[in-house]
């Protein structure tokens, strides 16, 4: 078959595109410019006869997607803005909320072979703020209002961390929104894949360690660059998971039956930031040790999720935290930025 992948030339994508063309489907990748494409092609050049490239230059225009969902089989929608620096929350709201029904509309329209979409949301979409002192476990069963109000009342006063989150949690709601409202006319069904922070190597070009990816931008600060204070990095944390794992969620999304209609929280477990400093050292980063007090066997996680419903559906073997780091040291070795 072959799948459609915006912003397919992302951090999470590029791991997409690659567990796709590995699984044996074709694939239509969508990026800003041609010259976004260039990389891709390069790095997928042994599968030049299974990968097509399109540009859709605004996912928010009305029928942005038109030309590109033609002929495919299935869909996975990733694009969507993932930093902590917008001013203004529209800037994160519109292209989340508008690139996801800017998709199902052109589904819906012209999408005329598409039997699954896949939407990429994310933990951010599901959590509340941590109260201090008191753990919470989410599941599938939970929605991050919570950050929606923050930037309804406070606009860009709001939390940073509430732009983006709000921005996925309303892209989420809208793609169930236009499934419930669109019943009985689509030939296709829903799956909802929500990551927490994702890391492991990266695939994309990145000019310096500066243009990192959100989530790589955070580990290389605070694990190589030590640019959060000592004693937070036995505090700060929360679950995470292997960008290949979650790629192979994406490409499993479409073969399990059961995934259809669901929305699957997909992590790996929790971790606070000294766990990662001293994976680091163990394969041969040299990064200050951090702090030596912390122990990660009583160390107290207050957000967990339950990924009982991914583990059921997928049932597969993530990565370690030694594995995943390893892979990271290396890749930032071969880059010369460790
Ligand atoms: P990247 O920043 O590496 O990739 C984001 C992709 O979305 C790029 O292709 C980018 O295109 C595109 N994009 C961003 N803003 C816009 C816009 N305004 N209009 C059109 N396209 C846009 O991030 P990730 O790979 O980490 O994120 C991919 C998805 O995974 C996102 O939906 C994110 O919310 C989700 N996610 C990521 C997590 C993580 O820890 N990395 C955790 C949970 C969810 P361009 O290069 O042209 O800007």
């Amino acid at each position: 078959g072959k799948v459609l992948v915006s912003g397919a030339n992302g951090y999470v994508a590029l791991w997409v595109v690659r567990s796709l063309l590995e699984h044996g489907y074709s694939v239509r990748a969508t990026v800003r410019s041609e010259s976004k494409g260039t990389h891709l092609r390069k790095i997928f050049a042994s599968y030049s006869e299974k990968l097509e490239l399109i540009v859709v230059p605004d996912i928010t225009a009305a029928g942005a997607f038109d030309e590109a969902v033609q002929g495919v089989d299935a869909i996975e929608h990733t694009a969507s803005p993932f930093h902590f620096k917008a001013e203004d929350p529209e800037e994160m709201n519109r292209p989340a909320v508008l690139g996801t029904t800017r998709m199902l509309e052109s589904a819906l329209a012209h999408g005329k072979a598409v039997k699954r979409i896949v939407v990429t949301s994310s933990c951010a979409s599901v959590f509340n703020f941590p109260v201090p002192g008191k753990r919470r476990t989410f599941s599938e069963a939970d929605w991050n209002d919570q950050m929606v109000e923050d930037v309804k009342k406070n606009g860009r006063n709001a939390h940073m961390y509430s732009k983006y989150c709000a921005s996925k949690t309303l892209a989420e709601r809208a793609a169930w929104e236009f499934v419930e409202k669109n019943k009985g006319k689509i030939g296709w069904d829903l799956v909802v894949l929500n990551p927490p922070y994702v890391y492991g190597p990266m695939l994309q070009e990145v000019s310096s360690p500066d243009a990192l990816n959100e989530s790589m931008q955070e580990w290389y600060d605070a694990v190589v660059k030590s640019a959060h204070p000592v004693k937070d990095l036995s505090e700060i944390g929360s679950e995470w998971v292997d960008v290949r794992d979650l790629a192979e969620a994406h490409t499993l999304s479409l073969q399990r039956e059961a995934a259809g209609g669901e929305r699957i929280i997909v992590s790996g477990g929790p971790w606070k930031w000294q766990d990662w400093v001293n994976a680091a050292r163990k394969f041969g980063a040299d990064v200050p040790e951090g702090d030596t007090s912390y122990d990660a066997a009583t160390t107290v996680h207050l957000t967990r999720y339950d990924a009982s419903k991914a583990a059921r559906i997928f049932g597969i073997k993530y990565h370690t935290m030694d594995e995943t780091t390893k892979d990271i040291v290396a890749d930032l070795k071969s880059r010369g930025w460790i």
